[in-house]
């Protein structure tokens, strides 16, 4: 590599800087299209797209590396105080570290195959038998906008009285409390909830029974949209 202070050194700085921006621009792009399309317009994306799939991948992982924790060790440490035994469901499970991280059985879903456990699966259409697993975990993962559909697929394939575990960044949470009770009618009653990180929220839910019918109104998030920098 040429030396910085040099002439080609120089252009080669420029040159990593303005691919560095580009990449950025992307990820917000790709970002901003799953968080404002539906599930389906996201599984479409990606598999016209899987390139870019693997650039959205860097972008996240290039955002959370800047957060105190990550939510997902959280949900690890969760399921390591409870029994081995429980099935988990993990929608949008990204690069399979909570299925690495624990001795649970756990099945991964997600678009693209970052690993090879995963299941390449719309998160709102997932191969399991209802009522087939004890945890459903969303951690950093509710991007479509049919919430509900997504929710009430997590509903089906829960067990009655099955843990659903959500890990959000907390500025998508307009109304806190009108989103519980949205989660009520979807039938997930309130277990716990921490609001305490300015970065996500974790919040825990029984199944409580089946989604009620008609739409669980104010089931709202914001999208998540990254500033540049
Ligand atoms: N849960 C992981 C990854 C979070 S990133 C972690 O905490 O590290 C969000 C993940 O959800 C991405 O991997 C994305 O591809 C996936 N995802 C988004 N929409 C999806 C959908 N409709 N079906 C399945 N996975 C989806």
């Amino acid at each position: 590599e040429a030396p910085p202070e040099t002439r080609s050194g120089r252009s080669a700085a420029l040159r990593a800087r303005m691919e560095e921006q580009l990449l950025g621009a992307r990820f917000r792009y790709l970002n901003q299209q799953l968080y404002t399309g539906s599930s389906r317009d996201a599984a479409r994306l990606f598999r016209t797209d899987p390139a870019a799939f693997h650039l959205y991948h860097r972008g996240f992982e290039r955002q959370v590396r800047r957060w105190p924790e990550r939510p997902v060790q959280r949900i690890v440490r969760y399921l390591r105080r409870r029994p081995a035994s429980l099935v988990v469901a993990d929608f949008g499970c990204g690069d399979c570290t909570l299925a690495a991280s624990v001795r649970n059985q756990v099945h991964c879903f997600d678009l693209v195959p970052l690993c090879p456990r995963v299941t390449v699966c719309d998160m709102a259409e997932v191969p399991l038998a209802a009522e087939s697993v004890d945890v459903a975990v969303f951690c950093l993962a509710l991007m479509g906008t049919n919430l509900q559909e997504i929710l009430e697929e997590a509903n089906r394939v829960l067990k009655l009285g099955g843990t659903l575990l959500v890990a959000e960044v907390a500025s998508r949470f307009e109304d806190t409390r009108a989103f519980l009770k949205a989660m009520a009618h979807l039938g997930f009653r309130t277990v716990s909830k921490d609001l305490s990180s300015s970065y996500f929220y974790l919040l825990e839910f029984a199944k409580t029974g089946p989604a009620r019918p008609g739409p669980a109104s104010r089931l709202r998030l914001r999208p998540c949209l990254y500033k540049r920098r």
